[in-house]
């Protein structure tokens, strides 16, 4: 093993959106030296880091620079070229691994890691040819069609009904690599977030219930009476044997669907900390975020305690428009006299509709009290 890099080293994260600067703040709490790579001036952990290269992801000279300045690096940011990391860690330990990344980048790969770990996922097929897409079982239908690569928060997908829709669907997406899923009946969804550090050791956050509007994530509950303890075993079982079979080293977000049988389908994951992880920042004493700093120094995992049952509201540029056309600041003072109400605001210069600019944690003793302050929170922010 090699000796952990402590306080004082220099950690660097490729990307400098949201969580990157949540990673930033982490580390520097922790008294390390940061770099953030984004070709954006004004991003925001850019923004906050000891140094901010601007350059592309895969500007030579620039991962160059990174790669001098940092003792260990890792990425915030799904879509990462993996090759960008391939080159770092030919000079520096970069974690999670540009292969493990790479996997997690291509839902066709991602679907083929889950059936190997024995996990199961939505039934699919993969369409990469004219002749796989005439091939495709009716069983499938009615699907949802989803690009391979580059998808998020809904884009990239068409829900499809029947064989022509999926043909039209699949023209429509320009022909490129996708998987079409099975349409599932979903109770609910929820996701698991686990570190595991070199030595193979993982600790988890607590499970974290998501409900999504639009394709992106508006809310996310984290209570213990959120689920049956078999679904919570089951999930975290699952979420450990996807980042073992990875040999995995970092933060890792396993997103599941929940059946209306009450079984659990993995959905996919997520090389680093995630949206639905952010509440872990008031509720738990260890949060996704130290849990990255930790496993990309090396340093010893210790098994995170919710503190507080709590409810995460995203903030989207929406927001900034609910009174009129104009961009307005939402009404902070009063949504900060909530008691326990946590507000994040990313830094991002200017709001547009479906940005995400913030989250609101709100935490309190017990879950009815978290749940009315969330009522009283929405009521003033919409
Ligand atoms: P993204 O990368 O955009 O998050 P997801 O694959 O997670 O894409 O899909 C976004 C949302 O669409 C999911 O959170 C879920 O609500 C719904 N969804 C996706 N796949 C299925 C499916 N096979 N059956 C039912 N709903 C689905
Ligand atoms: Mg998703």
């Amino acid at each position: 093993m090699k000796p952990a890099l402590l306080p004082g080293a220099t950690l660097g994260v490729m990307g400098g959106g949201q969580l990157g600067r949540m990673f930033i703040h982490a580390a520097q709490t922790m008294g390390y030296f940061t770099a953030v790579l984004d070709p954006d001036a004004a991003s925001p952990a850019g923004r906050v880091s000891h140094h901010h290269i601007a350059t592309d992801y895969l500007d030579p000279q620039g991962l160059a620079q990174l790669a001098g300045l940092c003792d260990a690096i890792t990425t915030e940011f799904e879509n990462v070229p993996a090759p960008a990391l391939a080159l770092l860690a030919d000079s520096k330990p970069v974690s999670p691994a540009a292969s493990a990344v790479a996997i997690a980048q291509d839902r066709a790969q991602e679907k083929a890691h889950f059936v190997r770990c024995g996990v199961p996922c939505a039934p699919y097929a993969v369409i990469d040819t004219p002749e796989q897409l005439a091939a495709v079982d009716e069983a499938l239908l009615p699907g949802i069609l989803k690009t391979t690569r580059l998808g998020y928060d809904g884009k990239g997908q068409a829900r499809v009904a029947t064989r022509a829709e999926l043909a039209s669907a699949w023209a429509a997406m320009k022909n490129v690599p996708c998987v079409l899923e099975k349409m599932l009946p979903l109770a609910a969804e929820c996701s698991v977030i686990v570190a595991r550090g070199a030595d193979g050791q993982m600790v988890h956050l607590p499970i974290q219930r998501n409900l999504h509007r639009d394709g992106i994530l508006a809310v996310t509950e984290v209570y213990a009476e959120n689920m049956p303890a078999a679904q919570v075993n089951s999930a975290l079982a699952a979420a450990k044997s996807i980042a073992s079979g990875l040999q995995y080293v970092g933060v890792l977000c396993v997103e599941f669907f929940v059946l209306q049988d009450g079984s659990l389908v993995v959905n996919e994951i997520a090389p680093r900390p995630h949206n639905s992880g952010h509440a872990s920042l008031d509720c738990c004493d260890v949060s996704q975020f130290e849990l990255q700093v930790r496993t990309l120094a090396g340093l010893p995992l210790v098994q995170p305690r919710q503190h507080s049952p709590a409810l995460m509201l995203n903030l989207l540029g929406d927001l900034w428009f609910v009174r009129s056309e104009q961009s307005t600041t939402p009404p902070w003072a009063e949504v900060l006299a909530l008691p326990g109400a946590h507000l994040h605001l990313y830094g991002k210069a200017t709001a547009s509709k479906g940005r995400k600019m913030g989250h609101l944690t709100l935490t309190g003793p017990t879950v009815e009290a978290v749940r009315a302050t969330a009522l009283q929170a929405a009521a003033l922010l919409g």
